[in-house]
């Protein structure tokens, strides 16, 4: 596996890879979940290129960029056994060097949800995700469903400014009690993690309804704030049913995929989550969709 940190180096590295290139982008600190995409990418491709980059631009003030878990001999050893084949972990004076001042805005699908609960999330995100494909130039890039809003700005944006390539999305996975790996689970307590488990049997109760023929959002709605407001220690920021490609509520009944969208936060942690119904979408091996393939159908 071979390391870079500069530009240069990945130019001249890239340019040795052949064939089909898939592309990983993480913030490090690494679970099962990215190692999941790292798989996928495996599978499919030629050769695999990863990042580790905790991107400052995507978290606003008052958010976790100082304690961000940070592990990159860990990380890199994790890669090493997943058979990356190049690995790019650029300084943040590299990414946005004194005087730096341009910035990628995707409009209206950013607006609601974290967009909303996070200014300058997403403005940030599209950023580095827009710098990482003009510098990896991969023919696919991987993304985890997990942040679902995310892939949904990031297919806007590479549709929109054309970038030559395929998005892939990847299902979610889970702790064994149903809770989304997430490099933040760990600020969470014993206390705190016993209890983030409303997170997933929430989408889950939800889920159950909606497959014994309870259609309406409103019923939906009802069910994930009952079950998450039964924990003490959870505050709810948002729990809603959306339409998975706007991400505008839905309040009407609704024939086609929803998505259910969570944010909470537990202690100091803020957590999110969603689920597709019907609820086989979500399935780790794809048996119809992913919400990556409802997206791209419909955008
Ligand atoms: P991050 O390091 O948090 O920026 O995540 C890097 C990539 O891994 C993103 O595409 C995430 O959506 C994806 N990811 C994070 N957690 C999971 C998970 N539990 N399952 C699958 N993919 C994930």
């Amino acid at each position: 596996m071979q390391q870079v940190e500069t530009i240069d180096e990945l130019r001249e590295a890239r340019r040795q890879l052949t064939g089909r290139v898939g592309l990983v982008a993480t913030m490090g600190a690494l679970h099962a979940g990215h190692l999941s995409l790292v798989e996928q990418a495996r599978a499919e491709n030629d050769a695999v290129l990863a990042t580790i980059f905790i991107n400052p631009t995507q978290f606003g003030p008052g958010e976790d960029f100082d304690s961000y878990p940070r592990d990159l001999q860990g990380d890199l050893e994790k890669f090493r056994q997943a058979d990356v084949d190049l690995v790019f972990m650029p300084a943040r004076a590299l990414m946005y060097p004194p005087g730096y001042q341009s910035y990628i805005t995707v409009e209206e699908v950013t607006q609601r949800l974290e967009g909303e609960r996070r200014p300058g999330h997403f403005r940030g995100v599209a950023t580095i995700v827009a710098k990482l494909f003009n510098l990896a130039c991969p023919d696919v890039a991987y993304f985890g469903q997990k942040d679902a809003q995310q892939v949904a700005v990031i297919r806007r944006m590479a549709a929109d400014l054309n970038f030559p390539l395929e998005i892939v999305v990847c299902p979610t996975l889970r702790e064994l009690d149903g809770l989304a790996m997430s490099s933040r689970n760990v600020y969470l307590n014993d206390h705190e993690r016993a209890a983030a488990a409303c997170l997933f049997r929430a989408l889950r109760a939800a889920g159950d309804q909606y497959e014994q023929g309870r259609r309406d959002p409103a019923v939906l709605q009802e069910t994930l704030l009952d079950i998450l407001s039964s924990e003490a220690l959870v505050e709810i920021e948002y729990a809603e049913v959306v339409d998975p490609r706007t991400f505008q509520p839905l309040q009407a009944l609704y024939d086609n995929p929803l998505l259910l969208v969570l944010a909470v936060r537990i202690g100091r942690t803020r957590l999110i989550d969603n689920a597709l119904l019907p609820w086989s979408l979500n399935a780790r091996d794809g048996l119809t969709a992913t919400l990556g393939e409802i997206s791209a159908n419909s955008l």
